[in-house]
Parts: structure tokens; sequence; C-alpha cells
């Protein structure tokens, strides 16, 4: 008897099931599919997303509805069209023995007359994304108002993304009788609100702990100079020849630019955010389910609903502001049971957010050490043997080996694995030869102190805390005002009434220049160059700014070595990635090939705005 019988699930959906091969109910399954079929209630779902939840309220609903009804009655929320597309399809493959279903998807950017058509043929469940269900039923488009269960997919997700109004509208449409079904991987404080607002005393159901990301996901911490993340990055990727991730970065101007800059180093990545056309995201997407990319870099929002199996990496190119966000992100991998690892790249300041994190899902990082470049070779020349190894034979190369045997008459066999792995070690010793060590040194050792260091300069700034800054925001800003590259601002350090951040040297009169007339909220934005650590000191000890030029902190004549010299200016991210391609300094270019995973249909990374 298959183990879904014991659910209490009919024949046809058991059918279903063995069809889709799975063999045993995932942990939500279990504790959710009995509880919904036995009775109507309602129920908030704690559970990630890959754990099944799909199937766990899918199937409770197909066997409760009446099929040979054309009315609607139920009506499933999802945050994305991606998503609402992916429920929609599992539906129809958990139903695909009930005869007579019509599940309908309704979303954005596709065409709202079919939608309205295929709604009227009698779809007896409706997959919706909360804006253009709101849309349909303000053009009475769809019926919703005799449903008798409505599924909140994704709930946090959905709230994030600011639905929170359009889901009280949808829900306004439909009878207070309904059985409401809310599933979420988190539960921050708005979660619980919409439970209490549109619930009747719900049962809750937990899959692992609260907050707590998958178990089969491990996580790993990286410790490198703010500058030497990209650098990171590659080293990570080189290390894991058969990684298969996606790269979360935090804003799309960043993404952008690693996807482009991975590209352009000869890796095999794509780029999705926002600012690409659906159908740039739809190109990117399917090749990346078709494994034809490698590497997907994308923004937390456009990344939003992906469901794609077998990723190994998850990689945080940077921390997001919410540890809620983190969760989401390491949940892309692990899935389906099996194992995934969830890497992090930080420099020294977001270390204490590491711990936070830690704190929330109950789980600790393992601190790990940027792989070396000869790590990375060992591992390169390892891959290799082992894919000549596995490799089946290709008999039309038979006609041209007497010729190769030939040429190959007075070389012994070692001499010949020798020399053929060669080929592959020297690309990459070349490459990595002259590397630097990227592992930061720990918290407050001497190279942490600035005062050293002549290529950087340091900023006060009278903006702080107390006006809504941490040092994530503060960086954005200046980063984005500036027009600065990602990693050009560092060690933020934001007090109460002020902070301090660095720039590379040759962005100070960049720096200085603008800020000399900048207003926000009608109050001048004062920003000074800095000289000695010691002194912030005896500043922060003193907790006040007072807005004039104090003594000592107006100079900035100090001797400067312009680090961007031969290398363009330093502004936009062709110049910077020109500089940062080896990571040595030499012009060498990346070791990766890139037609190993030639991206199809076009290039992934343009988006379709024009940007600078
Ligand atoms: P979901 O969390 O609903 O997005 O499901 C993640 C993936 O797991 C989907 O591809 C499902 O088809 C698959 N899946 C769901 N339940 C099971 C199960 N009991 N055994 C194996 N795979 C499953």
């Amino acid at each position: 008897m298959n183990a879904f019988h014991k659910l209490g699930l009919e024949d046809h959906l058991i059918q279903a099931v063995t069809d889709l091969g799975f063999e045993t109910p995932s942990e939500v399954q279990e504790k959710t599919i009995p509880l919904l079929l036995e009775d109507d209630i309602d129920l908030v779902a704690l559970a990630q997303t890959g754990t099944g939840k799909t199937a766990a309220f899918g199937f409770p609903m197909l066997q409760k509805i009446d099929i040979d009804s054309r009315t609607t009655q139920g009506l499933i929320l999802s945050p994305t069209r991606e998503l609402c597309l992916q429920i929609t399809n599992e539906m129809k493959l958990y139903g695909k023995h009930c005869k007579g279903l019509n599940v309908t998807a309704i979303y954005g950017g596709a065409s709202i007359t079919d939608q309205a058509k295929q709604v009227k043929r009698g779809a007896q469940i409706i997959v919706a994304t909360p804006g253009r269900m709101k849309d349909m039923i303000s053009r009475r488009l769809v019926d919703i108002s005799k449903i008798e269960y409505a599924v909140l997919d994704e709930a946090d997700e959905m709230l994030n993304m600011g639905f929170f109004e359009d889901i009280t509208e949808i829900l306004s449409h439909t009878p207070d009788e309904k059985s409401t079904w809310l599933f979420s991987a988190t539960m921050p404080k708005e979660v619980s609100l919409i439970a209490k607002k549109f619930m009747a005393n719900p049962t809750e159901v937990t899959v692992g702990h609260k907050n707590m990301g998958s178990k089969n996901v491990s996580h790993e911490y990286f410790l490198v100079g703010a500058r030497d993340r990209y650098q990171a990055l590659k080293r990570l990727a080189d290390a894991n020849p058969e990684i298969f991730s996606v790269i979360f970065c935090r804003t799309k101007r960043d993404t952008q630019k690693v996807a482009e800059q991975l590209i352009e180093d000869g890796y095999s990545a794509g780029a999705l955010h926002g600012d690409l056309s659906q159908n740039q995201r739809d190109v990117v997407m399917k090749s990346f389910r078709a494994k034809q990319i490698q590497m997907l870099v994308a923004t937390d929002v456009a990344a939003r609903g992906i469901d794609v199996e077998d990723i190994t990496h998850v990689i945080n190119y940077q921390l997001p502001d919410e540890i809620e966000t983190y969760t989401h992100r390491s949940g892309r991998t692990g899935r389906a049971g099996k194992s995934g690892i969830s890497m992090v790249i930080v420099s020294k300041s977001e270390v204490r957010k590491i711990k936070s994190i830690e704190r929330i899902i109950q789980k600790e990082f393992i601190k790990k050490d940027v792989p070396s470049g000869m790590e990375i070779c060992e591992v390169q020349l390892k891959a290799l043997a082992s894919k000549i190894h596995d490799t089946e034979i290709n008999h039309e190369i038979d006609p041209y080996l007497n010729e190769i045997n030939s040429l190959f008459e007075d070389v012994s066999k070692d001499e010949l694995i020798k020399k053929f792995f060669s080929v592959e070690f020297t690309r990459f010793f070349n490459y990595y030869k002259k590397t630097k060590d990227l592992n930061s040194p720990s918290e407050g050792s001497r190279s942490d102190d600035y005062e050293k260091d002549d290529n950087s300069a340091r900023f006060f700034i009278n903006i702080g805390s107390k006006d809504g800054y941490d040092w994530m925001k503060l960086k954005d800003f200046l980063r984005d005002t500036l027009q600065l590259n990602q990693d050009d601002v560092y060690k933020v350090d934001v007090k109460e009434s002020f902070a301090f951040f660095n720039t590379d040297a040759a962005h100070k009169d960049k720096v200085l220049e603008f800020f000399t007339d900048f207003k926000q909220d009608g109050r001048f934005v004062n920003v000074e160059i800095t000289e000695k650590k010691s002194r912030e000191r005896n500043r922060g000890g003193g907790g006040r700014r007072s807005g004039g030029g104090g003594g000592g902190y107006g100079g900035g004549g100090r001797g400067r070595n312009d680090r961007s010299k031969g290398s363009g200016s330093g502004s936009g991210f062709r110049s910077e990635g020109k500089s940062r391609r080896s990571d040595s300094g030499s012009s060498s270019k990346s070791p990766r090939r890139s037609s190993d995973f030639k991206p199809k249909g076009g290039d992934f990374s343009r988006p379709r705005k024009s940007r600078r």
C-alpha cells in the first residue's frame, strides 16, 4: 500500500502520486493532509519552499472540491507569476485523474481576455497573483463569492512585496465560511497579523523550527576584504567545478555587474533582476533550468518563486537586510531531500550579522577559508581526471587514431598522462600562481587600522542612526548618490548622530565636492576628511557633532597614491572589471573557459533599459 493511502487520499489521487514517483509523504504533507481532509479548518503552516507544500494543500483541495460543478471553489494566491505557473502545473499533475478538472492561472503580463475566457469555461480552482486577481475582480471577470478554500501561499513573500491591501480586498469578495490555509516560510509579525485578521482559530503546523532553514542546508561564511568580494566569488566557483548555483546580490545594479563580470571572465552566468524584460527573464530561467548556465546572479525579488531542483550552492554575494530573506535564499538549495550549501561572502563589518542569522536559524555557520590558488588547481585537476575517466569513448575519432598514435609513439603512458593533465593544470596554475591570500585577518587585527592605508580616504558625515541609517543603508545611500561601484564605499561605521566611511583616495575629491552643498530633508549633509582613527574615537567619545569644520578634520592634504591611474576613472563597471580581472593584479585572464557551458538564446546579461 502506498504511504499516501494512510493520509486518507482517494484512489485517483494516489494514482497521480504513483505516476509522479512520490514514495513517501514529506513532513508537511504528513502533518497537514490528514488535518485538512478530516475537517474544514483554518490552517497556518510554516514550511519552506521545496518541502512539498503545494501537494500539502493541493491534494486536500482536489479531494474536497466538487469536480462536477463548474463553480470556482478554490483560490490559491501566490506572490509571483513564476510561482503561480508552477503551482498551476503541479495542481494539474496532482489532478490528472480528476476528469473535468479545470485549474486556471491568473497573473499579470499575459492577456487578461484569454484568462477570463478560461475562467468562464468553469475553473474550479484559480491560482492567482494578487495584482491581476484584484484587477479581474474589479472588472467582474471572476466570481469568487462561492469559494470554499482559500490558500495564501508564501504569505511572508506576498506581504514583503506589499500585497497586504490587495489580499484584504480580494478576500473581502469571498464568503466568511470558507476555510483559509496560510503557508509561509517565516513568521514575521505581519503574517501573524494576517492570520488574526482573516482566520478563525487556525491550527498551526510547523515543519522544522519557526524561521529555520532547511535541515539539509549547511551554512558557511568566508571573511574577505570588502574589495576582494568578486575575486572570492570566482574562487568559490573555481573550487567547485560542478557548481549549479544562485548568487544573490542586494541591488539590481550589483546583480547586473556581477553577472556581466562573470560572463566576461568566461564563466557560465546569467542575470535575473527587475530591469530585464519578462522575455529576457524567461530566457534566463529556461537556460538555468536546462543547466545551460551554471551561475544565476539574482536579486531577491526576481528570484522569488524560483523552483529549480539540484541547486548545489546558494552564494550570498552580499548579505540581505532582513534575516528572513536569508532563510528564503538558502531555501533555494537542499531541496527534495538533497543536501546543499549556503555560502556567505562577508567583510569584517558584517560578521556580527552572521551571528544574528545563526540565532534565528538555530544553526551554526562554519567559517571557511577562501581556497588558495593551489587548492583550486588541485580540485580542477581531480575534476578533470574523473571527467576523463567517466567519459564514454566517441568512436568518431577512430579514423584519426593512427596518426595520433604515431605522434605519441615515443611517449610512455605515464608521460602522456602528465602531458595531458598539464594542459589544464598550467592554465589554472598560471592564473593563480601570483594571487594573494584573500582571507581577511580576523577582527581587531592590525591591518584593520586604516591609518596605514594611504590608498584609502576616511570620511566623517553628519548623519547617523538617529536619521534612520544603519551601515548598510548608509553604504547604499553613498554609493547611489555618489554613483560609486559596489565596494567603493567600505568600513562604514554608523554612530547615533554621525558616521564614518572609507573610499579609495582616488574618489576623495569627488566625495568632498558632491557634499559641499548637499541638503537632505532641508538639512545640510556635511562630509569631511578625517585623519586618524584615534581622533575618531575622541570624537565618538565627545558624542556631538557641531556641523562646523572643527580643527583637525578639514585637512585631507596627506600624500596619496592614486590607484586608479591607468585603469580609467574608476567609475563604471567596465573599468573596474578590467582592473580586477586577475586577483594578482596582473593582466592574465580568468582561467575559466566559457565554451563548457555556453548559454543559448542570446545575451542574458543585457537589461532592457540602457544604463549609463
Ligand atoms: P513544493 O514545496 O511544493 O514546491 O515541492 C517541491 C518539489 O518536490 C516539487 O517538484 C514536487 O513535485 C516535489 N514533491 C512534492 N512532494 C513530494 C514527495 N512526497 N516526494 C517526492 N517529491 C515530492
